[in-house]
């Protein structure tokens, strides 16, 4: 369906946990965090239930995510219920791949139709460093699985931080040069921890990689996505180089998603916590057409778009702006 701004919202981000077994020092706290109790988390048949309405809306592609989805036991089972809901074309993954190699031939035979890999660096001291004590190895396993899944797309996300070394963004495109994956570099957003870290402007990461792999051309073919990367070539490449930049390259008024929280709360807007509680819905005892018409207007009442450029003086202002962190928004 369309929202008050005339955008089709076709896609939902489904958090299935706020849990995670990496530490990133943009997204999480190294102790103290307060997870969400297993009671309070949707379980797996009222998620398939709300993207069964939400189908009947016009959502039609979904992305598993968290936290770190792989965490939840059972995820491929979740995966393959909402495979078989009627309008529902793709269910894909965003996870930081530690425990993507065990569960990939499972997620493959659910239907799985792609991955996004979340790896900021190829080396292993840094990559210990930014996730506080993830190997890089296992990570790496876990792409190699998913390039071995015939039909599988697989992309990489890299978050740039301000003081990475542009050696990073070579080492991560050069496997877009010789494996047939996206390499995405997204821009770090000011919510939750990412507040206190800067990014890199996209326009560092384009010189240092057309310095190395020569002039790039602008991609204008199918949208290999859900979402709002652009996307660059590179002579050569088997793979493209995206760039997701949310806050440099505002993309909101071609915005198409929606977010479900891990205790189900409908959320229309990354920046903002105006939505729906679903989940008091689906354990009161509400309807199918009571759940849709509450989805249908969170839709509609969808907000133009963040102001996160101008932080400071919105918070005080307004309630609404969303105060959790990213783990527990779904990304
Ligand atoms: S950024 Fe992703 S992998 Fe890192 S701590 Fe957050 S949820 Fe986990
Ligand atoms: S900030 Fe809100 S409107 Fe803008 S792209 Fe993100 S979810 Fe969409």
């Amino acid at each position: 369906m369309k929202d008050q701004y005339g955008r089709k919202i076709e896609y939902m981000r489904v958090s299935v946990t706020d849990r995670c077994n990496l530490r990133c020092i943009y997204c999480m706290p190294e102790t103290g965090i307060c997870c969400v109790s297993h009671e309070e988390i949707l379980r797996f048949d009222e998620i398939e239930r709300v993207c069964r309405i939400a189908a009947g809306l016009g959502i039609s592609r979904i992305k598993l995510t968290g936290g770190e989805p792989l965490v939840r036991r059972g995820l491929p089972s979740l995966l393959g219920m909402l495979k078989k809901i009627p309008g529902i074309e793709q269910v894909t993954l965003t996870t930081n791949g530690i425990l993507l190699k065990e569960h990939m031939a499972e997620l493959a035979a659910n239907g799985l139709d792609a991955v996004n890999i979340s790896i900021d660096t190829l080396d292993e001291e840094k990559y210990r460093r930014v996730t506080r004590g993830g190997d890089l190895r296992r990570a790496l396993e876990g792409l190699e699985a998913a390039l071995a899944c015939p039909g599988l797309r697989v992309k990489i996300n890299c978050v740039p931080l301000a003081d990475a070394d542009p050696s990073d963004w070579i080492s991560l495109a050069e496997l877009a040069e010789k494996r047939s994956v996206d390499v995405r570099f997204i821009e770090m957003m000011p919510v939750g921890l990412g507040r206190q870290f800067a990014g890199t402007e996209r326009g560092q990461i384009i010189d240092t990689l057309e310095g190395k792999f020569g002039a790039a051309r602008i991609y204008r073919g199918e949208r290999p996505g859900n979402g709002p990367a652009e996307y660059l070539t590179f002579p050569g490449f088997a793979g493209k180089i995206g760039f997701i930049s949310a806050m440099t390259h505002k993309f909101c008024s071609t915005c198409n998603r929606i977010r479900l929280t891990p205790e189900g709360y409908l959320k229309a807007c990354l920046q903002y916590d105006t939505g729906a509680d679903l989940r008091k819905m689906l354990r009161g005892g509400s309807t199918d057409e009571e759940l849709r018409s509450v989805m249908e207007k969170v839709i509609y009442e969808k907000p133009a778009c963040h102001h996160f450029e101008e932080q400071g003086r919105e918070e005080e202002e307004d309630s609404h702006i969303e105060k959790k962190e990213m783990a527990r928004i779904g990304g």
